[in-house]
């Protein structure tokens, strides 16, 4: 159980290179701060692949779903897996993944914030909306503004072009916050409406 004010609570998100190159860096802010939620850290740099290789996670778990996720697609819209990839080992295809995602996301210069608010790991993650474009609902970041598939992407042999990342826990964004940020350059006021909307 967390002791901390709901209102307190931070996520981690980044604006993806495809999302930087779209002009979509204020759109993404935008629909953030009018939420009621606030940006307390934020920064563009060109990230490494090492980098890239420390945030993101390294358990098999983890690797094989993505794996799952492109045979999913995949199996829908009657791919073959073998064919396309060389194989249908769900470990396999997320190592693939996983590789193509360190050159996705080093392709070009990223955006990165932390935000805070009421549950704010579950609200950016809604902002966001689903991984997938095509499951992704209307008036989401993803839902509004990406068109990629695991169908599309891996046939080019790269990872799904869908804008932002955002953490997924708490316990996510708290390991994603410290990796990212070092505590001065986090930033503590209060935004006007807070009197009134909560
Ligand atoms: P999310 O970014 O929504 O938390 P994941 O953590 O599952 O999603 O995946 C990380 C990123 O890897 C996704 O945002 C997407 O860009 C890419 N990705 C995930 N699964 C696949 C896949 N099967 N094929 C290609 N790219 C993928």
């Amino acid at each position: 159980m967390s002791s901390v004010h709901p209102k307190q609570e931070q996520t981690f998100v980044l604006v993806k290179p495809d999302g930087v190159k779209r002009g979509l860096v204020g759109e993404i802010i935008r629909r953030i701060e009018q939420r009621g939620l606030k940006v307390i850290a934020l920064q563009m740099f060109q990230a490494t692949k090492e980098q890239i290789d420390g945030h993101y996670p390294k358990a098999e778990t983890w690797i094989a779903r993505l794996g799952q996720k492109t045979l999913k697609t995949y199996e829908k819209y009657g791919y073959d897996a073998i064919r396309e990839l060389g194989t249908a080992d769900e470990i396999e295809i997320g190592k693939m993944v996983r590789q193509w995602l360190l050159e996705g996301m080093t392709s070009g210069p990223v955006v990165k914030m932390v935000v805070q608010g009421i549950h704010a790991v579950d609200m950016i993650r809604k902002l966001a909306g689903n991984t997938m474009p095509s499951l992704a609902e209307m008036g989401t970041i993803r839902g509004d503004f990406s068109v990629d598939s695991p169908a599309a992407a891996n046939k080019d042999k790269r990872s799904v072009r869908n804008i932002v990342h955002a953490s997924e826990t708490p316990e996510e964004a708290a390991h994603e916050i410290g990796y990212w940020f070092s505590p001065e350059e986090i930033h503590s006021y209060t935004r006007a409406e807070e009197d009134i909307m909560f």
